[in-house]
């Protein structure tokens, strides 16, 4: 191995971090294909974490369905499986880091309520004279000014957080860690250098960085591939009951997945075994050739 290709090992750290509400389904199996692919490619590691942080929402033994689910599909992941559930503590001290500075402050402004005033959060709480005492979220306060960076795949994006998504909220109301919170801290925990996965997360993103630069931490790169969406539309997603992808068809599942992602695969190969596929990707994968699309519409699997 040469320096150059020592040092390129050791410079891409990738993650695929699904939450366990369900086994994946299509639009999920490309994201941590892609994810897998673009890491792989450029001699990176790949690593998995289990966002398990909002268990109302989780559906038992879809943790294990899902790592199973990867390794039928050939994709192996490095290191041993974080979970989210684990690192409660590095949240509470990012929450608390972030209100020393004086950068948070307690809401307990109802859906309804803000919903009274305008579509984004007013920062009815921000300005009040008494902090409410009981059942309260803890907000970021935002400011207006653009966060923009450059997608691998979706190029320039741009975003005033202050004024387009207002103060979002680090910690619920039920005391659950919010999603924002939690990715930031974790990606710089585990030195994540690039992020690739679904543009449904493309708008999150600026909150993402937003935070990591009020925590110092480190702003990864970021790919977003488009989203799989059905006939009418809609994401295909656990909420909306698409059907998690069958296994005994993994290298079928590979194969419409590469499509998806604008990769093109020889038809031959469509015979191969699933990770015979997935070794054939890594040596051809190109991320420019991913479509430049937010929605891509695609049949369930089962239909196909
Ligand atoms: N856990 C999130 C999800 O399943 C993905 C988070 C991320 O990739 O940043 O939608």
């Amino acid at each position: 191995m040469t320096n150059f290709e020592a040092e390129k090992q050791t410079s891409y750290i990738g993650r695929f971090a699904p939450s366990p509400t369900g086994p994946l389904h299509f639009g999920s199996v490309v994201a941590a294909l892609a994810s897998y692919l673009d890491a792989k490619f450029n001699k990176g590691l790949w690593f998995v974490r289990i966002e398990d942080l909002d268990p109302p929402r989780e559906q038992s033994g879809a943790t294990n369905l899902i790592l199973d689910q990867l390794l039928s599909l050939g994709l192996e992941w490095d290191n041993d499986v974080l979970f989210q559930s684990t690192r409660l503590n590095a949240y509470q001290s990012a929450l608390q880091k972030l209100s020393q500075k004086s950068l948070t402050y307690s809401c307990d402004c109802t859906r309804a309520s803000i919903k009274e005033r305008g579509s984004i959060y007013d920062g009815y709480c921000r300005t009040r004279d008494k902090a409410p005492k009981h059942s309260f979220a803890i907000r970021i306060k935002t400011s207006n000014g653009k966060i923009s960076f450059q997608d691998e795949i979706r190029g320039d994006f741009k975003q005033d957080v202050g004024k387009e998504v207002g103060d979002f909220i680090v910690l619920r109301k039920d005391k659950l860690f919010a999603y924002h919170l939690a990715v930031v801290v974790d990606d710089e925990y585990q030195n994540i250098s690039h992020v690739v996965r679904g543009g449904d997360l493309i708008n999150s993103t600026p909150r993402q960085i937003y935070l990591q630069q009020l925590l110092d931490f480190k702003t990864p790169r970021y790919a977003h591939i488009p989203i799989a969406v059905n006939d009418q539309n809609i994401k295909l997603s656990k909420q909306n009951f698409s059907p998690g992808i069958e296994m005994k068809n993994a290298s079928t599942v590979i194969f419409q997945a590469l499509h998806f992602l604008g990769q093109k695969p020889p038809e031959p190969l469509s015979r191969a075994s699933a990770p015979e596929i997935v070794h054939w990707s890594i040596c051809n994968w190109d991320i420019h050739a991913v479509p430049k699309l937010v929605n891509i519409r695609e049949k369930p699997l089962s239909e196909a």
